[in-house]
């Protein structure tokens, strides 16, 4: 059976309550690559894709699937072709804040990627109903994880950028052992709420050896239209503590705007529709920056190679 139609009669509404929840047992998991693998993954539909970024946040609300999304146009206005890759799962938001529409099925199984502004997209939620819960156990999510690394035709991109879950579980620990991740940027507000959950996944990202390109701190602080003034609503300077903690660079401090959310509810988000907005400019520093940082942890050989999961 394709992928394809595995996701969509995982997602079909059609479905009885116990074939929502389907057992683990009978759910087909390929076989994990462990630490003692001599040989590299095999992601042949990674062939042509020179890096893969993961963006993360210890917790979710952060505004990681913002960040991601604007990025990745940023980058391309750099000149870089990029694809983004939805691995929020269980919350997946991409296909919201751009409407892109349900992928096409090529031959041999592989699946087409939906074009947003020239970036290349996939996320679950392309193949279910708007509002359907995500109904899936933890080796399912990390079965459609590998899927969509392996059986989506990504052709040749500079940039692969993963929007990862919130956390540290299941579908981050498949990507970090199949997925010859580049580096992470990671993305927190500045009260110390969110930099504890961020230092977990400073940590497993760490112990995995990706190296932690940079943190954005988003939702920094607020200018009424009165006053011109920054108001830091939350604590402030969060996120140049956690990037002097992990010894990557700050990458910016993104403002509190309404016109994000209204640009991400419209379908259009806030770099296609005001991109010389403080906002706007941001996501070209952060664009620069992490440019920066990847050519200078990028290993001779043009790839920081695999690494593979020690599990202890
Ligand atoms: P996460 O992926 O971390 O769960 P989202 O990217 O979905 O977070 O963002 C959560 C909400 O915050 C969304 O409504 C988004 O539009 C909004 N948001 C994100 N960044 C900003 C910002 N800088 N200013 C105003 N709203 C923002």
């Amino acid at each position: 059976m394709n992928f394809f139609k595995k996701v969509q009669d995982k997602f079909s509404p059609k479905r009885t309550e116990t074939e929502v929840a389907p057992s683990v047992a009978a759910i087909p998991v390929p076989p994990v690559e462990t630490a003692s693998s001599a040989e590299a993954p095999k992601v042949g539909a990674l062939d042509r894709v020179k890096s893969l970024i993961a963006v993360g946040s210890g917790k979710g609300g952060v505004g990681k699937s913002t960040v991601s999304l604007n990025l990745a146009l940023a980058l391309q206005q750099q000149g870089k072709k990029v694809g983004l890759m939805d691995a929020d799962i269980y919350g997946p938001s991409q296909q919201h804040m751009t409407r892109a529409v349900r992928p096409k099925l090529l031959d041999g199984d592989l699946i087409e990627p939906s074009d947003y502004e020239g970036i290349k997209l996939i996320s679950v939620a392309m193949f279910s109903n708007s509002g359907q819960a995500q109904l899936l156990r933890g080796p399912m999510a990390a079965q459609v994880i590998r899927q969509f690394l392996s059986q989506v035709a990504w052709g040749e991109l500079d940039y692969l950028l993963i929007d990862l879950p919130p956390g540290t579980g299941d579908i981050q620990l498949t990507l970090a052992q199949i997925a010859p991740l580049s580096g992470a940027v990671l993305v927190t507000t500045p009260q110390e709420i969110s930099l504890i959950d961020v230092r977990k996944a400073v940590s497993m990202f760490q112990t995995l050896n990706v190296p932690i390109l940079g943190v954005v701190e988003n939702m920094s602080y607020f200018i009424c239209d009165s006053c011109e003034k920054k108001h830091y609503i939350f604590q402030q300077s969060g996120g140049k503590k956690l990037a002097a903690e992990c010894g990557a660079p700050l990458l910016a401090e993104i403002p509190i705007d309404p016109r994000v959310a209204e640009a991400s509810d419209d379908g259009r988000p806030m770099f296609v529709q005001h991109p010389s907005s403080t906002v706007g400019q941001a996501y070209t520093q952060i664009a620069e920056k992490v440019l920066a940082q990847e050519q200078m942890h990028r290993g001779s050989d043009g790839a920081l190679g695999y690494f593979l999961l020690e599990w202890k």
